[in-house]
């Protein structure tokens, strides 16, 4: 079977980008590992009074072009070389949209589903206390990834400013709007992903007013690409799955509807006017754009020769590996790379940093505008390498981000 580490693929992925620019072995070296890690074991105690020890880890993957900056994801698999490879592609993320921050990544092995708020609340203080040495400002920012909530982030912030004894709400980004919080932050990673599907449906000639849409992954990133998939785009849902599995009907489904019922129900299942359908099936769906919107090592050798969507807009992180890259590529699906795609969530958060530093705060219009300048400007940059350097459109992606990043670092006399 084929290498399904997500580290090692980001690896991978960096070592190609590393030999067409020429990189000298020192940099390349440099690049291919997280400048600094901490692990730690937090005692945690439960609601049933018994004490519960969870492992926890943060990563600082690159800090050359400004202080680390990336979420926390809670997951009943997280594993440090998952952390790693999410480090690695927040540093590639940074980049691309060109914004002045380094990549990390953070995580606790936990299932969230069977705690109590009491509990959460319990552990994202402990996480706090044991990460905080390598937090702040201007060394590193954690905001929200899978299964973490602007409330844990309220929670986080609260427990870094009672160690450190005064108000830092530019810790963690991600906040609720009354702690800091950002306009716009909650929808910024899907409105990120269909600005950038927007620009490349021009080029490509495709309308998509009408055209169809299928979502993996119904969480933060999947709900709102059908909410605005349907309102700035024009298209209709047809199919949409979490982690239990997925509805489809290929007439079209109510974006607000089916997100009102999931928000509710906590589930997709028993949507009326829905037949069930696997999240293996949904992704081999003829639609004209899938978001891939949950996990890593969905669109593999396995089943790429059977995905038929024209744009494939990676909202999660990794969904496809390298040899799937080179099989959707020979196809001419058009691949929206994870790192450029989702790039409207750490966006926001560095809007949401600059806001907190200088106490100030911006209108939601105006945040949609800067982000909508970031992101087309981003997709337009890698587009360019792309058609420049004949590769696929992550490869072109990794040439832009590798490059800058490579050029601070050569610049602060690393290597
Ligand atoms: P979330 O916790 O809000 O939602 C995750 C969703 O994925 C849930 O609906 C869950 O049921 C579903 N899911 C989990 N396992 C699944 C499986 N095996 N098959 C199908 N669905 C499954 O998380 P999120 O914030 O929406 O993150 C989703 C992806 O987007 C992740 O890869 C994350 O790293 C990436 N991402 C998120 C942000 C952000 O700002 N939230 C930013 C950039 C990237």
């Amino acid at each position: 079977m084929s290498e399904l580490n997500p580290f090692k693929i980001a690896q991978a992925q960096l070592d190609a980008a590393a030999d067409r620019l020429g990189l000298d072995i020192a940099t390349h070296d440099l690049l291919r590992w997280p400048q600094q890690e901490l692990r730690v074991t937090l005692p945690v105690q439960m609601d049933d009074g018994k004490v519960q020890i969870f492992h926890a880890y943060r990563v600082q993957y690159n800090t050359a072009r400004g202080p680390a900056k990336g979420g926390i994801r809670w997951h009943p698999e997280e594993t440090i070389d998952t952390i790693r490879a999410l480090a690695a592609w927040m540093t590639w993320k940074t980049a691309v949209v060109d914004i002045p921050l380094g990549g990390g990544k953070g995580g606790v092995t936990c299932n969230p589903k069977w705690m109590s708020e009491a509990e959460k609340q319990r552990l994202a203080r402990a996480y706090i206390r044991g990460v905080a040495s390598t937090l702040g400002v201007s060394k590193d920012v954690p905001a929200p990834d899978v299964y973490t909530t602007p409330q844990i982030m309220g929670w986080m912030m609260d427990e870094y400013e009672t160690l450190v004894g005064h108000h830092h709400p530019g810790v963690i980004t991600g906040k609720p709007i009354p702690l800091g919080g950002s306009e716009g932050r909650g929808d910024s990673t899907a409105r990120g992903g269909v600005y950038v599907t927007r620009e490349a449906a021009k080029l490509l000639n495709l309308d998509l007013r009408g055209k169809t849409m299928a979502i993996q992954g119904f969480g933060n990133a999947g709900q709102y690409a059908a909410l605005l998939g349907n309102e700035i785009l024009g298209l209709k849902l047809i199919a949409a799955s979490d982690s239990q599995g997925g509805i489809y009907n290929g007439k079209g489904l109510d974006s607000k509807q089916v997100v009102e019922y999931k928000l509710k129900t906590g589930s997709l299942q028993g949507f009326p006017g829905a037949e069930g359908i696997s999240n293996e099936e949904l992704l081999e769906l003829d639609v004209t754009v899938l978001f891939p919107a949950a996990l890593e090592n969905v669109i593999t050798a396995a089943n790429a020769d059977r995905i038929r969507c024209k744009i494939s807009c990676e909202l999660a992180n990794g969904p496809t590996t390298p040899e799937a890259d080179e099989i959707l590529h020979q196809n001419k699906v058009f691949v929206l790379p994870d790192f450029l795609a989702n790039a409207g969530g750490v966006t926001v958060s560095y809007f949401e940093q600059v806001q907190n530093t200088y106490n100030f705060y911006w209108p939601l219009q105006e945040v949609h505008e800067r982000l909508d300048q970031k992101m087309t400007r981003a997709f337009h940059g890698v587009y360019q390498m792309y058609i420049q350097e004949k590769v696929n459109m992550r490869q072109a992606a990794y040439l832009v981000s590798v490059a800058r990043v490579a050029e601070a670092c050569k610049l602060r006399g690393w290597v």
